[in-house]
């Protein structure tokens, strides 16, 4: 057995599109241009496959989400990919991280058969119309949909590694995110969920296989040395990741 199959990352998140509709204060598509329509990075269909294929060859059976801080269903591939995604790894847990302003019942039951959970979070004053009209349609809950409001992530707000201006508190180690690979959408492996800029950098997917991702020293060097509270990156040193006062 390899190091992948013996263990296997808790999540793997994938960024087809770099692009949002939103720009929540809370985020720092608010405070950069990385995520305007004008500046959209997408992820090549076939590294998106490549990367699912490799997890699925590895019998992948943790969870597997389609974002970044780009809105996947503003991606109109993005059934294509899921389908692709569900396809190659069977055995993953798919979760769709969604703002859902572009979700509607069409799209939903065009999708729901692959994916396993719909995380949908209102950022805007009212629930969207789409999502609305496809919990109505289900008595005010579905089993598949776990339903959240901007309040909510307000409350555990991260200062996504120093790049929002809030007061936190951070953890004296951090041990989050070393048992998860988030690769963007231009392929890069990067260090954590709150790496928006990829100042952290272990490479691209187009040159290394998962397994070889999944095992960087490099990668493992880092987070071993945050289990520790031995900060080296500045983005580590300024992170509030989870904690916020
Ligand atoms: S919807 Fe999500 S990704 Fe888009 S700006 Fe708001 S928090 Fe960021
Ligand atoms: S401390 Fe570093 S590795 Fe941990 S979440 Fe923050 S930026 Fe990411």
């Amino acid at each position: 057995m390899g190091l992948f199959t013996d263990h296997q990352p808790m999540f793997v998140e994938v960024e087809t599109t770099t692009y949002c509709n939103r720009r929540c204060t809370y985020c720092p598509n608010s405070v950069f241009d990385r995520g305007l329509r004008a500046n959209e990075v997408r992820m090549p269909e076939e590294l998106f496959h490549k990367i699912v294929q490799d997890l699925g060859r590895n019998h992948f059976c943790h969870q597997f989400s389609p974002h970044n801080y780009g809105e996947p269903l503003a991606d109109e591939r993005m059934p294509h990919l899921l389908e692709m995604a569900r396809r190659e790894m069977p055995l993953a847990r798919i979760a769709l991280y969604t703002n859902g302003d572009f979700l509607t019942p069409e799209l939903f039951e065009r999708i729901d058969s692959s994916v396993d959970a719909f995380v949908i979070t209102q950022h805007g004053e009212k629930m969207p119309p789409g999502v609305k009209r496809i919990l109505d349609a289900s008595g005010g809950t579905h089993p598949k949909i776990r339903y959240k409001t901007a309040q909510s992530i307000k409350l555990n707000a991260s200062n996504r590694a120093g790049l929002i201006p809030m007061r936190v508190k951070r953890r004296k180690a951090c041990g989050v995110v070393m048992n998860e690979l988030h690769i963007n959408a231009h392929g890069q492996l990067i260090l954590c969920c709150e790496d928006f800029l990829a100042r952290k950098v272990f490479g691209n997917m187009r040159d290394m296989t998962i397994e070889e991702a999944w095992s960087s020293e490099e990668r493992m060097r880092v987070h071993r040395a945050n289990v520790r509270g031995d900060f080296a990156l500045d983005q580590c040193v300024t992170c509030g990741h989870g904690r916020i006062t």
